[in-house]
């Protein structure tokens, strides 16, 4: 593993980001830390012109940023997500400090399996659903008088950290499992969720709490793809 590739494994992923301005200082904070992969889910204003200038000279990841719908599809083919916020919420992943959650992600890099930063919209932040949907919880700590950093400056921020992995690189603890990738957890979540619904055991109305934390336990224990394929295969057994 080299130094380009661990770095080619990181995605910075902007969910409904309302402000071209920001997406395109996201742009840059990523280039001048090494990074490339930029995804964008439902940005409001994209392509702008405003993105290019604030972007300067890092309009490549603006053209090569991938534009989707949904979080899903942003999420296939990575094996780790990390969430971030500058508020406490109830059930949410497990929290950590930027630092730490960084901590995590140079973990991966040894693995199969891009891994994803997750940032939140200007106003609302992620949603519920959009965090249900990452490993770990991350913040920075900051100002309880005002701890709400602009999108890039928070981009910034981990990208920096992520940059700081340089000098460690090939010291992490390996992890040297085969995760499944975000799109077969959340197939086997669908599957149980029908399983459920068919048995009675999933009241209508009930569906939201009871997936939520299966959602938690699924991404808690980083279920393999052998795990996902036992689970399954047994699914497919009950009618
Ligand atoms: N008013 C929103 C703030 C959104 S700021 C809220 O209450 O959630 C836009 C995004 O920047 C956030 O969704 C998060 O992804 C990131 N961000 C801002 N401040 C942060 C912090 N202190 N720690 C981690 N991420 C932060």
């Amino acid at each position: 593993m080299n130094w380009f590739d661990a770095l080619n494994k990181v995605r910075i992923i902007l969910c409904r980001p309302s402000h071209p301005g920001n997406v395109g200082s996201v742009a840059r904070a990523m280039k001048n830390m090494g990074l490339k992969k930029l995804y964008l889910i439902q940005p409001k204003d994209f392509p702008s012109h405003i993105s290019d200038a604030n972007a300067a000279g890092a309009l490549d990841i603006l053209q090569n940023a991938v534009v989707t719908d949904s979080l899903d599809l942003g999420l296939e083919g990575t094996v780790f997500a990390v969430g971030t916020s500058c508020r406490r919420r109830s059930l949410t992943p497990e929290k950590l400090t930027c630092r730490d959650a960084i901590g995590r992600v140079a973990r991966e890099f040894y693995g199969e399996g891009d891994v994803a930063l997750v940032f939140g919209n200007e106003r609302n932040g992620l949603s519920i659903e959009e965090l249900g949907k990452c490993h770990v919880l991350a913040t920075i700590p900051s100002s309880d008088a005002y701890s709400s950093l602009n999108l890039s400056h928070a981009v910034q921020i981990f990208c920096y950290e992520i940059f700081q992995l340089k000098n460690t690189l090939g010291r992490q603890p390996f992890l040297e499992k085969n995760f499944g990738h975000h799109e077969d957890v959340e197939l086997c979540l669908r599957k149980f969720e029908n399983v459920m619904k068919g048995s009675g055991f999933l009241k209508p109305g009930a569906e939201g709490k009871v997936m939520e934390r299966l959602q938690r336990l699924f991404r808690r224990t980083r279920i393999e793809k052998e795990e996902i394929d036992i689970l399954l295969g047994f699914l497919k057994t009950i009618r």
